[in-house]
């Protein structure tokens, strides 16, 4: 009734919106927000109504009335941001709160990213059910981890025919339980010495599936034109779309080529071929140390030297985690190699072999990882522009990457609000509608009635991630409240105790 009354007083027009829901209920209101609905769409100042966790009316609602009303006061209102790519669900039970997703604005997660996934999918996504978190979750199926359960310890080779019907089993097992499509991380054991023929077979058996395929390409740096080839030729092939995850120029000689690459990337486009790409907001990565000699000859110096030159710089590399010496995490590759007077390229071939050897004397995997820097901010300005190209995080929750983090505020902040790379609105959009899109996921991405009401409220001109290198768990400014499936899930940079994630599974 006070809405009511109010709008009485402000005029004709007003009196007639408002008591055309007068006496309607809801069990949520979110009122006089500026609504980005995802699309790409300039913001417009609505009322949202929620039901259950279904958004049941955009528009005016001052006649309405709820259980629990918010006022959004002129602040930005969007879709839940969808993170694409996601490491968040390392272990998804043991941090249901998902408050470095949440914190971002992001109300759905991609897992089972670059080739690796829970296996079966069919049980995680059981568990899921039985436990669930405070956020959506939806899975691929890893070409790696399918890789590994049938080639086992003997994996640098070829599958055999019979190999490759095996992995396709398995596949089409987590495709029935509702995986998106096949994710592969092709400069990772095993999928490193997969033919481009086994990932072709995998694929073509998920296209009746209506499955997509996402891949970590087979090298981001060296051979990458011959990476971007096969993506493409995937597509070409199979007709599935393919999207490429975390789109980068990670070697020095490949700096300024982003417009040579959107070039290759649209002409397959307007041959039929559904790519696509995600990409983070960030200079620098976070992966194993490993992944720096895609020849695995870890004890050539010479390389290890073209590595350090080309590719990234000995004070450019962050040890993020080593278990053999927790001491050296943090420090640069050219701290270390000072502290024990080597030359870098020595100190990097060194701190392999010691890997490689911690891992056969305790017959398991070391837990090692770097970050490095070796991408030019053109490029990942120019590439992020990319119609086709959404946001993603790449990172965990608690990993030593500030991506973890701060990937979707570092977006609004930095690339939109000040260098205006993008608009909000378009900004907005390749956190959502595209995301969503790309991933052909149903009822989520925009704000329509009849979608499910994930949403976030955050302030356009304060939002602002606060992670860096050496605070990489800062919680990021201006993300006020988000709702998943209806339920207020965030609010005063805190995890309200709900859990009302869902299952998000293929169209
Ligand atoms: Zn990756």
């Amino acid at each position: 009734m006070k809405y009511c009354l109010f709008t009485l007083l402000a005029g004709g027009l007003l009196l007639f919106s408002s008591c055309n829901n007068k006496g309607e209920n809801y069990d949520r209101i979110i009122r006089n927000g500026i609504v980005y609905d995802g699309s790409g769409a300039p913001g417009i100042r609505a009322d949202i109504g929620i039901r259950n966790d279904t958004i049941a009316f955009i528009g005016d609602l001052s006649g309405a009335s709820a259980t629990e009303e918010t006022d959004a006061a002129g602040q930005a209102l969007a879709p839940g941001f969808i993170d694409t790519h996601s490491h968040h669900a390392g272990n998804p039970f043991s941090h249901r709160d998902f408050t470095a997703v949440l914190s971002q604005g992001i109300t759905s997660i991609i897992i089972g990213q670059d080739g690796g996934s829970n296996f079966p999918l069919a049980s995680f996504y059981q568990q899921l059910t039985d436990t669930p978190v405070a956020v959506n979750i939806g899975s691929y199926s890893g070409h790696n981890t399918i890789r590994d359960s049938i080639l086992g310890k003997d994996f640098k080779r070829a599958a055999s025919a019979a190999e490759t019907e095996k992995m396709k089993t398995l596949l089409l097992q987590d495709m029935e339980a509702g995986a998106l499509g096949l994710s592969t991380g092709l400069e990772y054991d095993p999928g490193i010495y997969s033919a481009r023929e086994e990932v072709l077979a995998l694929t073509k058996i998920i296209a009746p599936y209506n499955g997509r395929y996402i891949s970590h390409i087979r090298s981001e740096d060296r051979y990458f034109w011959n990476a971007i080839d096969e993506i493409i030729n995937v597509g070409k092939t199979t007709g599935v779309p393919v999207q490429v995850s975390h789109i980068k120029l990670a070697m020095h000689n490949l700096w300024g080529k982003a417009d040579s690459l959107l070039a290759i990337m649209d002409q397959a486009r307007k041959e039929g071929v559904q790519i696509t790409s995600d990409i983070y907001p960030y200079a620098f990565w976070h992966s194993t140390i490993r992944v720096l000699f895609p020849d695995r000859n870890f004890s050539n110096e010479k390389e290890a030297d073209m590595i350090l030159r080309d590719i990234t710089l000995p004070e450019d590399i962050i040890l993020a985690a080593y278990e053999i010496n927790p001491a050296y995490e943090g420090k640069t590759l050219a701290a270390i190699a000072a502290l024990e007077n080597k030359t870098p390229a020595r100190m990097l071939v060194e701190l392999i072999a010691r890997i490689e050897a911690w891992e056969k004397s305790h017959n398991d995997e070391c837990r090692e990882s770097i970050m490095a820097t070796s991408m030019a901010e053109t490029d990942i300005t120019r590439l992020m522009q990319w119609p086709y190209a959404n946001i993603c995080s790449d990172g965990s929750s608690s990993g030593r990457h500030p991506r973890g983090h701060g990937a979707f505020p570092r977006v609004l902040a930095k690339y939109t609000r000040e260098e205006k790379a993008l608009t909000l609105a378009q900004a907005i959009y390749k956190m959502t509608g595209l995301a969503a899109t790309n991933l052909a996921i149903e009822k989520r991405g925009f704000l329509r009635t009849g979608y499910f009401a994930d949403i976030v409220l955050f302030n356009p001109d304060t939002v602002k991630d606060l992670a860096t290198v050496e605070e990489p768990h800062a919680l990021s400014e201006g993300i006020l409240q988000v709702w998943v499936n209806g339920q207020s899930v965030y609010l005063t940079k805190k995890h309200s105790g709900l859990f009302p994630g869902q299952l998000i599974k293929r169209k």
